[in-house]
């Protein structure tokens, strides 16, 4: 019989931490990080170049990494995972991210099933949330999100709202926890605010609402103030009627990656 060919992802990273963003800060995880990325926010610093090779940090924490080949298979990114997932409970998720993973949502589609079969972990993707027909062949495998809101003001770059819209509507519609992260510079306008809270509200989406201050980056310092943030964190809350949280990257605060 002949087998199918498996596969094939192109990796920028695989390590064992503490998760640093948003609600589910603290849990321990099992990061796959994947290459690429569509979007140019301004305050991006990842690195989601493709390479020759990807980094696998076994010993967490310890800043050293193997390097691994690229592209690699579903079963060998299982097997790797099985290497750094060591005992029961070591982990409370396996992870997703990017750069924009679901670029590589044919992968994803293959790989997920099994690892959920064979890591038996919950799988939390972290998306700019503007993929509705990649995010289509995946989400039956994912029990949480972490998606963006991508406000032009913060990112410099043109509006996807519409774009958003139908990927809270899928969250919606298919009933996937989530967690909707706006990340807020000086720079926010109330205009996007105000165009993020119709969003929400229009979508009728039951996902928490974050707002991640900036860090600073290689391309902008723009940092909110505090009188920002919270000025912005009582708006939206009354707008929309629950709760706002505010959850800088604690990662990096901790020196994690
Ligand atoms: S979506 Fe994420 S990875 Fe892509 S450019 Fe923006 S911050 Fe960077």
């Amino acid at each position: 019989m002949v087998q199918e060919k498996q596969q094939t992802a192109f990796v920028s990273e695989i390590f064992s931490s503490a998760q640093g963003e948003g609600v589910h800060i603290g849990r321990r995880q099992l990061f796959v990080r994947l290459c690429g990325c569509h979007r140019n926010c301004l305050y991006c610093d990842t690195d989601f170049e493709r390479k020759g090779t990807f980094n696998v940090e076994r010993e967490p924490g310890s800043g050293v990494f193997e390097q691994v080949p690229n592209p690699i298979s579903v079963n060998q990114l299982i097997k790797l995972l099985h290497e750094l997932n060591r005992s029961a409970f070591a982990h409370d998720d396996l992870f997703i991210t990017g750069g924009e993973p679901l670029l590589q949502a044919d992968f994803l589609a293959e790989f997920l099933p099994e690892a959920h079969k064979q890591l038996n972990l919950p799988v939390h993707l972290e998306t700019s949330g503007d993929l509705v027909v990649q995010f289509i062949k995946i989400a039956e495998h994912i029990d949480h999100v972490l998606m963006d809101i991508k406000l032009p003001s913060v990112t410099g770059e043109s509006a996807t709202w519409e774009a958003h819209q139908r990927f809270m509507e899928k969250i919606g519609a298919d009933e996937i926890s989530a967690t909707i992260k706006l990340v807020v510079s000086a720079d926010t306008s109330e205009e996007d605010l105000a165009e993020a809270v119709e969003l929400i509200t229009a979508t009728e989406t039951r996902a928490h609402v974050v707002l991640q201050p900036m860090t600073a980056a290689v391309k902008t310092d723009r940092i909110p103030t505090a009188k920002q943030v919270l000025t912005w964190q009582s708006q939206m809350a009354s707008a929309l009627g629950h709760s706002v949280r505010v959850i800088p990257q604690c990662h990096k605060l901790m020196g994690l990656l």
